[in-house]
């Protein structure tokens, strides 16, 4: 069954492809409109929006025109974003009602560097402190551990303190 949201769209705003094949293709389709939106309608009536935001993480926009159950809303969504693979995982932001605009139900995902729990946030994996996370790819380690680990590192170095200035 399609809905008539899948039936109305443009064709080439149609996802009639297997749900495997749709993150490659809208995320590739986002890149191209260089930060606006570019979305899909799927078959069963979600439109399936991404951009790529500040500092070139991916928005993931997912809306539905016709209001369902609370609980088949929410497993459809789950159903999504589960085929939308990031190394860092999806955070789920905040709607405000003007976000909405037509849809009866909306929501929206950020995309985490792999080193964050949240945006713009790590935990030292070490002590697990949080603190405000870098673009970097490996863990995050806080300024007391990241001191003890170099300290720990050159134990054999005539002056330790000008090696740990030097390093970073
Ligand atoms: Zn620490």
């Amino acid at each position: 069954m399609s809905y008539p949201t899948y039936e109305q769209a443009n064709p080439t705003r149609r996802w009639d492809g297997p749900i495997s094949d749709l993150w490659p293709a809208l995320r590739s389709k986002a890149y191209h409109a260089q930060g606006d939106w570019w979305w899909y309608i799927l078959p069963n009536g979600l439109l399936v929006a991404c951009k790529i935001g500040a500092g070139w993480r991916k928005i993931v926009r997912i809306a539905r025109l016709d209001p369902v159950d609370e609980d088949a809303w929410k497993a459809e969504v789950q159903d999504v974003i589960a085929h939308l693979t990031v190394p860092g995982g999806w955070y789920e932001l905040p709607v405000d009602d003007e976000d909405r605009g037509e849809a009866a139900h909306v929501a929206v995902f950020l995309e985490l560097r792999s080193n964050e729990h949240a945006p713009g946030l790590s935990r030292c994996e070490d002590c697990g402190t949080e603190i405000p996370s870098e673009p970097i790819v490996r863990p995050m380690r806080c300024e007391t551990c990241l001191l003890r680990h170099r300290l720990a590192a050159l134990p054999d170095l005539p002056d330790r303190h000008a090696a740990i200035i030097g390093e970073r």
